[in-house]
């Protein structure tokens, strides 16, 4: 089953961007989580992109294990971002890349931290 990445959207604030997307990941088999914030030159500077990936990229290192996370890190290169529209004030979530590198999550092997906090409202909202 190919891990679909979650649709373009348009979000008033990043928390409800994360928690569509995310609610759409759920589905998948996948989570995503914010990598790191970019920020615009203006003073104060402000941030105008997040930038997400999947819970699966980075590399697995002893220091993972200590937090007994069930993150199983394997250079997974799915990536996407929010990008803040200044004069909307919306954010747009776009995909930079859809592939995964493997299967999606296992139920059996727990729920992953990021969508412990999903309700099934929130999820019946985004899929109807
Ligand atoms: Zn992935």
């Amino acid at each position: 089953m190919p891990l679909r990445p979650p649709p373009w959207g348009r979000h008033a604030s990043i928390e409800d961007g994360m928690k569509s997307i995310n609610a759409w990941a759920k589905q998948e088999g996948y989570a995503i989580v914010r990598h790191r914030n970019k920020m615009d030159k203006r003073t104060p500077p402000q941030v105008r992109k997040v930038l997400v990936h999947c819970d699966c990229a980075g590399v697995y290192t002893p220091a993972n294990r200590k937090k007994k996370t069930r993150s199983k890190k394997c250079d997974c290169p799915m990536k996407a971002c929010f990008t803040r529209d200044l004069q909307l004030g919306d954010w747009f979530f776009e995909v930079e890349v859809s592939g995964h590198n493997h299967h999606p999550f296992d139920p059996d092997e727990g729920t992953p931290a990021v969508h412990r906090d999903l309700d099934e409202d929130t999820i019946r909202t985004i899929y109807n």
